[in-house]
């Protein structure tokens, strides 16, 4: 049976995922990054890893049909459908407290980092992962021009649009709302917003998940 929860602006959970279930991220506005990430739940020393599946599909975004893999090169996501433009971003650590004080704001500001290690935390998957692994950023348009420079940008998403991810192992997704809302990062009016997620997690339920 698939179950549709509200992951709320700046905020961020996890889900245990096992072999076959689904995972679809909606982007009810269209304007959000997602960050996500998936932790081996038998070996949570092991996670989905994007430098490793940068190399074994030979390209910078990830697409529908691809199978991502983790610190290890063993498939850990797949790609199953993709209705957004397919802008996504492999490329920029999630933000943290740093991140934000750099770019001018005192005190203290919602983070992914935090929002990762909270919702590992919720989850009792022990906090593995150092540093904070690169997450697949969803929705996230930072181009990378011809001289090797990125822009942070906004998504070129649109409401409703949402990708589905299927595990190829038994895993943890990690998402988090992104409450990056000094960039661009997630839209231009700079308004980090509610995203909604739908599970499936039971092998075979995908067909269910879609009706
Ligand atoms: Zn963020």
């Amino acid at each position: 049976m698939a179950v549709t929860m509200t992951l709320a602006a700046r905020t961020g959970a996890a889900f245990q995922v096992p072999r076959g279930g689904t995972l679809r991220v909606i982007n009810t506005y269209g304007s959000q990054v997602v960050d996500t990430w998936a932790v081996a739940r038998q070996e949570p020393q092991h996670g989905l890893s994007m430098a490793h599946t940068r190399a074994v599909l030979g390209r910078l975004v990830v697409k529908a049909g691809d199978e991502l893999v983790d610190d290890r090169r063993r498939p850990v996501l797949h790609i199953a459908e993709d209705t957004s433009p397919g802008v996504h971003d492999t490329l920029i650590p999630a933000c943290d407290p740093v991140r934000y004080r750099q770019l001018g704001h005192t005190g203290h500001h919602d983070n992914c980092s935090d929002n990762y290690h909270r919702a590992l935390a919720d989850s009792g998957l022990p906090d593995l992962l150092i540093p904070v692994p690169v997450p697949l950023n969803l929705f996230m348009n930072v181009p990378v021009n011809s001289d090797g420079d990125i822009v942070f940008s906004a998504p070129v998403s649109r409401p409703g649009d949402s990708v589905l991810l299927r595990a190829l192992a038994d895993v943890v997704v990690v998402l988090s709302a992104c409450p990056q809302d000094i960039l661009p990062v997630n839209g231009v009016l700079q308004q980090p917003r509610d995203v909604e997620v739908r599970i499936t997690d039971a092998p075979g339920k995908h067909t269910e998940e879609r009706s």
